[in-house]
């Protein structure tokens, strides 16, 4: 459900400003982890620093909400689920890094004890040695005797600085380098930019990356995958065509195939259940609350009565997607 935002235009003695502001706060209370570290969204504060949260309700009464503040990211404000974005990435999920890994963990160990179960006849020998290696580093601590970090969060947590602050590969192996040089003998650090990439590939929150014309004609991709200029505007793909080193395109589109996601999306446990909301949750007192009960959709499942059988099978205006193409791609 969208954040009710409307109550920040009203004035601050309104009863639908002091309403919202208590709605905020509440939802501050529940969705954020450290109640005394929190950004204050108010006119002056502008989300820089920390402070409690009752401060930040005394501001937010006296001092109008920061206006441009628009996605309330540092107050549980969650990203939608992300297809294709052109020149913004997101690698870290939203929800804590162990809730995922203990619902991925959960899935493998029921299928590697179907397999195993089938192989051995009968005996089961856990989980496969990659998943093993990352929920190592879930329930590792960053160096010796940290207990606030444990390794993989705080890398999630660092590539998601450096994607969202466009920060270069290189720069990036400098700090990792740095860190590892910093903190105590033994700690988690990794050596380069791509381990860390390696890693989170294995946790299926990986994208591709496709160039595209700088006037967004085109992508380089399939038939146009080797041209050194835009098929429609001839603009050149490169920052610097004539380059002796690794070309650099001038525009990239990152891609997050959505196979994966989809298939990720029901493997958690409280994601899935959303997944399939349009076949428990269809009304049936006759008044239409979700597309589900119109009669586009009911038309749609009268055609394709196959497809509408599984709650499963999804289909937007571009693609459809049936479980059995889930299952045979992985
Ligand atoms: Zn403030
Ligand atoms: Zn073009």
């Amino acid at each position: 459900m969208p954040i009710d935002k409307s109550w920040i235009d009203s004035p601050l003695q309104s009863a639908h400003y002091q309403q919202g502001l208590r709605s905020f706060i509440a939802m501050c209370e529940r969705v954020l982890p450290n109640h005394n570290e929190v950004r204050c969204p108010c006119s002056k504060c502008k989300c820089s620093g920390l402070t409690t949260i009752t401060k930040m309700k005394l501001h937010l009464g006296r001092m109008v909400f920061w206006k441009d503040y628009i996605k309330w990211d540092y107050h549980g404000e969650k990203s939608r689920p992300a297809v294709v974005e052109v020149e913004v990435d997101n690698v870290v999920p939203q929800e804590g890094m162990e809730n995922v890994i203990e619902d991925i963990r959960g899935e493998r160990m029921e299928e590697d004890t179907d397999r195993n179960l089938e192989m051995s006849g009968g005996e089961s020998n856990g989980v496969d040695d990659d998943f093993e290696d990352i929920i190592k580093d879930v329930e590792s601590e960053l160096y010796p005797g940290c207990t606030k970090f444990s390794s993989l969060d705080f890398l999630a947590k660092l590539m998601n600085l450096k994607e969202t602050s466009h920060w270069t590969n290189t720069s990036f192996d400098g700090l990792l380098k740095l860190l590892q040089e910093s903190m105590p003998i033994g700690n988690k650090i990794p050596p380069t930019h791509y381990v860390v990439k390696k890693k989170f590939k294995k946790i299926g929150l990986d994208y591709e990356m496709i160039d595209a014309c700088v006037n967004d004609c085109a992508l380089f991709w399939k038939e146009h995958e080797s041209l050194q200029n835009c098929p429609v505007c001839n603009e050149s793909r490169w920052v610097d065509k004539d380059t002796k080193g690794t070309k650099v395109a001038r525009k990239v589109l990152r891609y997050f195939p959505l196979t994966p996601r989809l298939r990720r999306l029901y493997c958690l446990r409280h994601t899935a259940k959303d997944m399939i909301w349009h076949s428990t949750g269809r009304s049936e007192d006759g008044t239409m609350r979700h597309p589900v009960d119109g009669s586009s959709w009911q038309d749609f499942d009268r055609k394709y009565p196959n497809f509408a059988m599984e709650p499963r099978n999804i289909s937007d205006d571009i693609q459809t997607f049936s479980v059995q193409d889930l299952a045979a791609t992985q």
